[in-house]
Formats: C-alpha cells, structure tokens, sequence
C-alpha cells in the first residue's frame, strides 16, 4: 500500500504552524506502517488532546480522538477488547506526562502491547506556550516570563523504571533514526514508548530565543548523539539517542487470556 494511503488528504491542509516539529512525527509514523505493510482496518489510533493529538485526524487508520491525558485509558480499552489490533498513541508531553502521568506508568507497569509515541517540545503548544513537566529549570513560558523553577522528568527513565518493556528516544531532526524506532516500537510485543524531540518554534522556539524551526533542528543535531557515542564522555551534557530497553516481559492481554482459560477449567 504507498504511503498516501494511509493519508486523510481531505483533512489537509493540517493546522499545525509552519515548521512544527510534528508534521515529521506523521510522516515517521506513515513510513513506519508502510514498511511494516500493516493493513490499515488492523491499525488504531487513539490520541488526548494537544497539537501532537491531531495527528490521529489526518491518518487513515481507525482513530480515537479522546480527551486530556486519558489516550492510553481508552487505548487499554480497545486493547483489551480486541488484542488483534495494533494500537498507537500519539501524545505530547504535558498530556502523556502531567495530565496523563498516572495512566502511562501504570500502563508501562502492565506491559500492555501499545506503542506510546511521546512528543516532546517542552511546552503546551495548543493552550498557549505554558511550561509543561518537560520543560525543564531555567525556561520561559507563557505561565513562567522570568522562568522556570521545575525540574523536567526524563521521559525515558520514568517509562523504563515504570517497566516498560520497549524505551527509545529519537529527535524529528534524525527522520531515519525516528521510523526505524517507531517500526520496533510498533512490532515489540508489549509496552513501547518512543520519546521524540520535537520542535515548537511558536512557543518554546520564540520565547527562549531559539530561533526559527531550522536552528532548533539544528539544536537536536548538536545536542543529542548514539547511545554509547564516545561524545557523550566529554560533554555528559549531550542527549542520548537510540534503544534504552528493549525485553521480553509478559504481554498484558496474553496474560489475561490465560486468567480467562484458567477459569473456564475451574
Ligand atoms: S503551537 Fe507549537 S506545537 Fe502547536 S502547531 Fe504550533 S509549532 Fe506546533
């Protein structure tokens, strides 16, 4: 199936600002899915709300678009239901992490077979350019003009020692890097959570003087490398990129199943 396919190209064109990070998201993610060759009608996609949460409206999967922070509880729902799908969350950072926080590390603890694609711009685009749980000390924001104090959470560190069994992290500058991950995501059986960088020039961009959406893209090109890079021992400073965890752990549903079998027998 091309690419278009996977397209709702009556909805474009899409609302996001010229140079939003998130276009590239959509486009890793329909790469992803064409070279997987998924059937579209086995693909759902449910989505919170936020800039990164339209990209359900422009895929041509089935699509759930839900409310604030609660994607992956409906998205457990439809799992459950019907374990044969593949299930995709996109989420931006304040609604996986803050608003959202409780559901994804209980839905990592489970270990439920749902890619959770996290897209990380360090602010709340949609509302406005309010800080978010991974913007991090020392940055203006909308509700913070003389800037934070909040420390960010490491959204790769939260989902690994929450248990989730696939962790990854990725930047929309490494288009590449980001399809290749998402694919793992999609195939890993059990709980996958890829954490992307990406850009929001409207808001964090303008109000902490990055410049326009080409110099933060070159901000994730200097300022992340590999996992393992000999970089990274002499600037700690720098990102790391790549597959953190990767495990085979019992798949939620599967074990349900048994529960299910277990009791017929009884
Ligand atoms: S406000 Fe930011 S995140 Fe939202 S569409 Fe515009 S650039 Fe993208």
């Amino acid at each position: 199936m091309a690419v278009k396919e996977y397209i709702r190209e009556r909805f474009f064109p899409h609302m996001w600002c010229p140079g939003c990070g998130h276009g590239i998201v959509l486009n890793g993610l329909v790469r992803a899915v064409e070279e997987l060759a998924i059937n579209k009608n086995e693909l759902v996609i449910v989505s919170g709300i936020g800039c990164s949460s339209r990209i359900s409206g422009y895929v041509d999967f089935h699509s759930l678009h839900t409310v604030h922070g609660r994607a992956l509880a409906f998205a457990t729902g439809v799992k459950l239901s019907k374990p044969k799908l593949n299930v995709i969350v996109p989420m931006g950072d304040g609604d996986a992490l803050s608003i959202g926080g409780n559901h994804f590390i209980h839905a990592a603890r489970r270990n439920i077979n749902i890619t959770a694609l996290v897209m990380n711009n360090r602010t709340y685009g949609m509302t406005g350019g309010q800080y978010s749980p991974m913007s991090g000390v020392g940055v203006k924001a909308t509700t913070a003009p003389y800037s934070t104090i909040d420390n960010a959470f490491d959204c790769v560190e939260l989902a690994r020692a929450a248990g989730a069994s696939f962790v990854a992290r990725t930047t929309v500058y490494h288009v590449n890097q980001l399809s290749e991950l998402i694919k793992k995501a999609i195939v890993h059986d059990g709980f996958s959570v890829v954490e992307i960088f990406s850009q929001c020039p409207t808001y964090f961009g303008r109000k902490n003087k990055q410049g326009g959406a080409v110099d933060m893209l070159k901000i994730f090109k200097e300022k992340t490398v590999l996992i393992g890079s000999d970089k990274k021992k002499d600037n700690p400073a720098l990102m790391e990129r790549g597959i953190f965890v990767e495990k085979e752990l019992p798949e939620y549903c599967k074990a349900y199943d048994e529960v299910i079998a277990r009791a017929r027998k009884a």
